[in-house]
């Protein structure tokens, strides 16, 4: 990369307080929380009278991400996805993110101003403010911590404990997409071990790619139910796959649930992708993960108002504790959901 920009300054001439300078310093502020960002020892945020939410993640290179497969644009974006899908799954709205990242010495700058520019995009398309972060060297690859911080009006945030019985579990767009992304991704990636000059046609591939490498926070979903004055009973966004999630949701709230397999909301190209790899689609949807779509209850009140929202499936309803967790199949059986693992033939 760095040969296509012969001139451009490395890291290490930059230095730290150069390196910043160079990635903040076309920030403009948007908000009028955000009183003070990058430069000097802290921010300074003002929400008067606002219940504010703040989040953190930490993405770890060989953990979190691969820089074999994953364009370093799209893990910055993704980055701040992540965070602003949490602020979102408590039913507040981003105003502020920091960006804390450590990089080692086999990153160009033009790597790390990629990164910035995938951070930057998120920020402009989701109206945040990027207020401050820190900066250090390290040992092995590359870390990122992102912190974001929201606002929401008292009595409006949604906890993970607050589902009762009776009430719809409905959950946005379609499950399983990201992990049938990864799954191509790693495949090719084997295939490009044995060969290098393997020029994979991936377009049969698009929409999984896009659901793995470059996630949307669903905005529009809290925006929609705020429009039609709904408040979910419990939310949660779907970070670890459906099954770990539900099972957060019910734990918390002391209740069962009951999902219905053939609601499960599974985009075309995932079924592809999922029966190519002689896999079962709904392990897809249910313990796939990184779909950063939302996971939410509703009173049966709200149903025919919720139905006018169309990214929504309703696909199953809140149980009494004693009854458990379940998927009931297309058929008329019914399984346990376990965090992982989950096995279609158990009972
Ligand atoms: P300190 O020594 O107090 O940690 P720094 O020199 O690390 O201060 O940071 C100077 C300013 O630049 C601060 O406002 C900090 O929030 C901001 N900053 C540092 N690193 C980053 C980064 N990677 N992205 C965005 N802002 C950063
Ligand atoms: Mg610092």
């Amino acid at each position: 990369m760095a040969e296509n920009n012969a001139g451009a300054k490395e890291v290490k001439e930059l230095g730290e307080f150069g390196l910043i300078e160079h990635l903040t310093k076309d920030i403009k502020l948007k908000h009028k929380s955000s009183i003070k960002g990058v430069g000097d020892d802290a921010a300074v945020l003002n929400y008067s009278n606002k219940q504010i939410v703040v989040t953190t993640d930490l993405l770890t290179e060989g953990v979190h991400f691969d820089l074999m497969y994953v364009p370093i644009k799209h893990l910055g974006y993704k980055a701040v996805m992540i965070n602003l899908s949490d602020v979102y799954a408590m039913n507040a709205t981003p105003k502020q993110i920091t960006v804390s990242i450590a990089v080692s010495g086999k990153f160009s700058l033009d790597a790390i101003e990629l990164l910035y520019e995938g951070i930057h995009l998120a920020c402009e398309s989701y109206n945040v403010d990027l207020i401050g972060g820190d900066t250090c060297s390290s040992l092995t690859g590359l870390t990122i911590s992102i912190t974001a911080i929201g606002e929401v009006d008292k009595g409006k945030e949604v906890y993970r404990n607050g589902a009762k019985i009776g009430d719809l579990i409905c959950v946005s767009g379609d499950l399983g997409g990201a992990y049938a992304g990864l799954q191509v991704l790693e495949r090719e990636k084997a295939v490009y071990k044995v060969n290098p000059n393997s020029q994979p046609d991936m377009s049969a591939y698009d929409y999984v790619l896009e659901r793995q490498l470059k996630p949307e926070a669903r905005i529009d979903i809290v925006e929609e139910l705020a429009k039609i004055n709904i408040i979910p009973t419990a939310m949660i966004d779907i970070s670890d796959g459906l099954s770990s999630e539900i099972i957060h949701i019910c734990k918390q709230s002391k209740c069962g649930a009951k999902i219905s397999e053939a609601k499960l909301p599974i985009h075309d190209q995932t079924i592809a992708v999922a029966e190519e790899f002689d896999l079962d689609p709904t392990l897809f949807a249910m313990n796939g993960g990184e779909d950063y779509e939302l996971l939410f209850t509703l009173n049966p009140e709200d149903a025919a108002k919720a139905n006018q929202i169309a990214d929504i499936s309703i696909i199953g309803e809140i149980l009494p504790e004693a009854e458990g967790i379940k998927l009931h199949g297309k058929g008329e059986g019914f399984t346990h959901i376990k965090a992982q693992g989950w096995n279609a033939y158990e009972e």
